[in-house]
């Protein structure tokens, strides 16, 4: 007879979109996941915050997917309070609203003629002698655009959100962004495919009506009602691993220590954490490797403001040097729902910075100043408007770790994560995911040696 799936075996670790999504899925294959979520809500990264009735949203999260199954269960879990929107994002610099992504026309015609001229000497020097091997960002983006263009657009931007000179982030990188765009293929569509301006800033993608952390909400409330188990406020700070073979989570809830038994666990947690938490520890390889790993911190300084329209944009792009502020978010216009009143506005300013930096450490109340100061020096809002503000950072999480922004692809060898994949790292084990497993084929005899083995060495044991 066919063996019935365990039913309470399987625990996901994070309820961010991963983890629920995961969740979900084994719902539908009559599991009964448990989800450990260290904060006190759903949705990670993509969660909504709320101040005074204002709700804000940490990046700002477009829902936009090139599946159909995703996107028809995005529709399926919140139906009407999906809302269709408008996108609008242009880069603010020098008091002016440029295109984004950049349109080198646009570009040209807001710069001013003399600056326009120098741009396009400077694009014409690099199409005749470009960098001949192109490894990093900066000489990507020079050789598409020219120096000039660089040094206006994308150097200093980059380097804000990232922290990283560009000389160091990889080539790569500014491909999979920046895409078929050239100054001289930009030209060619001006002239032979004239378009509305209007209308080629606006594309669409689908918002919660209540911020990102709704769609995230329902996810849990749809686990739940299979069965499953969503618990916040449970921090797992060790993974028990024995055999090879994962034998449960020990987890702090409200300070309180459990041990849970699993045969499955699917983590979403940061990849690096996950590694330190596996008991007996992992491999040399595996965790030099992990700890290379680097990941961006932010933190949203979020202002309401006393006036009902401020710009047109769902956010933009501060490129002016003078701030330290990365982008802002305009939330009303992601959804009007996300505003409780209407003659008011609410904006997150985004500053890109790391854990324990000096950004990091300053007050809240501090950064609110900052905030209303960069505001009013790039001459987008009167300070004076600024009736209240709050921040943003992951307060809620017992160790006081940042939201990590995506993992920095920096320019170096290319797999320097593959040994992480695999809790037993070593040549031709790269590729195995994250959760925990047996290795197929070794008797359970020699399982203790074969561990030895691989810690020692950091190569896997061959299988009997
Ligand atoms: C600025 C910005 C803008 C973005 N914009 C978009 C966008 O427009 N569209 C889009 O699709 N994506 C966007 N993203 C990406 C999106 O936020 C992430 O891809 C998504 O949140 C990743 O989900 P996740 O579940 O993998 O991780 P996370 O969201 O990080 O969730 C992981 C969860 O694990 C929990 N956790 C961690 N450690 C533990 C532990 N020890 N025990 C228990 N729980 C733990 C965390 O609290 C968290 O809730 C953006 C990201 C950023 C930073």
């Amino acid at each position: 007879m066919k063996q019935q799936p365990s039913l309470s075996n399987v625990i996901v670790i994070g309820g961010g979109p991963a983890g629920l999504t995961a969740a979900l899925a084994l719902t539908d294959h009559g599991l009964r996941p448990i989800v450990l979520e260290r904060s006190q809500q759903v949705g990670g990264i993509a969660r909504t915050e709320s101040y005074k009735g204002f709700r804000f949203d940490m990046g700002g999260h477009r829902f936009f997917s090139k599946s159909g199954e995703v996107r028809d269960l995005w529709h399926r879990i919140l139906g009407e309070h999906f809302l269709r929107r408008p996108r609008m994002s242009r880069i603010f610099y020098r008091r002016k609203f440029f295109h984004y992504p950049l349109r080198p026309l646009d570009a040209l015609a807001k710069l001013g003629i003399v600056e326009g001229f120098l741009i396009v000497l400077s694009y014409l020097r690099w199409q005749v002698f470009p960098y001949r091997d192109v490894d990093t960002f900066e000489q990507w983006v020079t050789n598409r655009f020219g120096r000039r263009l660089f040094l206006t657009f994308f150097k200093s931007y980059t380097e804000k959100v990232w922290g990283i000179p560009c000389t160091e982030l990889k080539a790569e990188w500014a491909a999979q962004r920046i895409k078929n765009l050239t100054l001289g293929s930009a030209l060619l569509s001006w002239l032979f495919k004239p378009r509305n301006a209007i209308t080629s800033l606006i594309e669409q993608f689908d918002y919660p009506e209540l911020g990102p952390g709704m769609m995230w909400e329902a996810f849990r409330r749809e686990i739940e009602s299979h069965g499953g188990v969503v618990k916040l406020g449970c921090d797992v700070v060790e993974i028990a691993v024995e055999s090879d073979r994962v034998v449960g989570v020990h987890v702090q809830t409200n300070g309180k220590a459990e041990f849970i038994p699993a045969e499955h666990v699917i983590s979403s947690m940061p990849v690096t954490e996950f590694i330190k938490k596996i008991t007996p520890p992992v491999p040399e390889a595996a965790a030099r490797a992990a700890s290379q790993l680097k990941y961006r911190d932010f933190l949203t300084v979020c202002l309401i403001v006393d006036k009902a329209e401020l710009f047109a944009d769902n956010w933009i792009y501060i490129h002016e040097p003078e701030v330290i502020v990365g982008r802002i978010q305009n939330f009303k216009n992601w959804s009007p729902m996300m505003v409780p009143d209407q003659s008011k506005s609410s904006l997150g300013l985004e500053y890109f910075c790391n854990e324990g930096d000096d950004l990091w450490n300053t007050s809240d109340a501090e950064l609110v100043e900052l905030g209303k100061r960069e505001l009013a020096q790039i001459g987008l809002v009167e300070a004076r408007l600024v009736e209240d503000g709050c921040v943003f950072r992951t307060e809620e999480l017992p160790d006081r770790r940042p939201q990590r922004t995506a993992p920095v692809q920096q320019s170096g060898p290319r797999h320097a994560h593959r040994p992480v994949r695999g809790t037993q790292p070593g040549p031709g084990r790269d590729e195995r995911p994250v959760e925990c497993q047996r290795r197929p084929g070794l008797p359970r005899g020699s399982e203790r040696a074969a561990r030895r083995h691989e810690r020692t060495t950091g190569c896997p044991a061959k299988a009997a």
